[in-house]
């Protein structure tokens, strides 16, 4: 076990879900936060247009071009990256006061982001999804119809490169079965808070009372 696992300086984690568009992130996302309330979601900002039925603020902060780099500019963004011919930026106040709080926060990033923020926050807890297949892929892209053909093309013929990465990512789920994988979501978020260093945290006064020892946190 590494030194930084033993000394977290937050009792919250940081989940990074990572995944080609298509194959579920944001279906599996939502339904673990509906059994994981005190999960904090990252809206992330982006200039891509809405889709039909999003909000802004809700599924994302849609800005322009401009706003993008006026907020890059003034550093406000933990991390940014160009996915898909758009930009993508998570908010570093928003993170840094959760984390803070000692909340549990969940960032629905690329890889691209995914590594920039381990670099920040070491012990961030990396899940990757996989589709059962490139054809499954394409099917429920078609299938949740919010983008055009031209879009799919692009998002499918980008799927490659994000999943070289997944070897980078503590977790991976394979989403076939989808309560299958979202039990293994769960699974993954309950085992991560059992860890020696988070309980160290958590438990503080317990762990002494049990003279269980502790290492000083850093
Ligand atoms: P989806 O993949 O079909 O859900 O399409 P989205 O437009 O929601 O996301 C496109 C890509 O941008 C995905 O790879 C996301 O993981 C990534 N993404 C979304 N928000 C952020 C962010 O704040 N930062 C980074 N780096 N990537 C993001
Ligand atoms: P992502 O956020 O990774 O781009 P979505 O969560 O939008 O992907 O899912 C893409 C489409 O696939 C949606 O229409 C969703 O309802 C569907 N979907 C998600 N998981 C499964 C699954 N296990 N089996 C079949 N369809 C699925
Ligand atoms: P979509 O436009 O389909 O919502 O998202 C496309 C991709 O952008 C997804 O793979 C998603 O994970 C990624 N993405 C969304 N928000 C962010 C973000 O804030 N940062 C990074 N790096 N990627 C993001």
């Amino acid at each position: 076990m590494t030194e930084q696992l033993l000394t977290p300086v937050h009792p919250g984690r940081l989940f990074l879900v990572t995944a080609p568009s298509g194959a579920g992130k944001s279906t599996l996302v939502n339904a673990l936060l509906a059994r994981e309330p005190a999960i904090k979601l990252s809206i992330s900002h982006t200039t891509r247009d809405p889709r039909p039925g999003e909000e802004n603020g809700r599924e994302y902060h849609f800005v322009t071009e401009q706003e993008f780099r006026d907020m890059e500019q003034r550093g406000d963004f933990l991390e940014s990256a160009l996915v898909h011919g758009n930009h993508y930026g998570t908010s570093r106040v928003w993170i840094e006061k959760e984390m803070a709080a000692g909340n549990d926060v969940l960032l629905e990033i690329d890889w691209q982001g995914a590594r920039q923020v381990r670099a920040r926050f070491p012990g961030t807890v990396g899940i990757f999804i996989l589709p059962p297949s490139i054809e499954a892929l394409e099917w429920r892209l078609n299938h949740r119809g919010t983008d055009s053909a031209q879009t799919i093309t692009r998002r499918l013929l980008g799927a490659g490169a994000e999943m070289a990465h997944a070897s980078e990512f503590e977790y991976v789920i394979i989403n076939e079965d989808f309560d299958k994988a979202l039990e293994e979501m769960v699974a993954v978020v309950t085992a991560s808070r059992l860890a020696f260093g988070q309980q160290a945290v958590r438990h503080r006064t317990q762990f002494a009372a049990l003279g269980v020892p502790v290492p000083p946190v850093a």
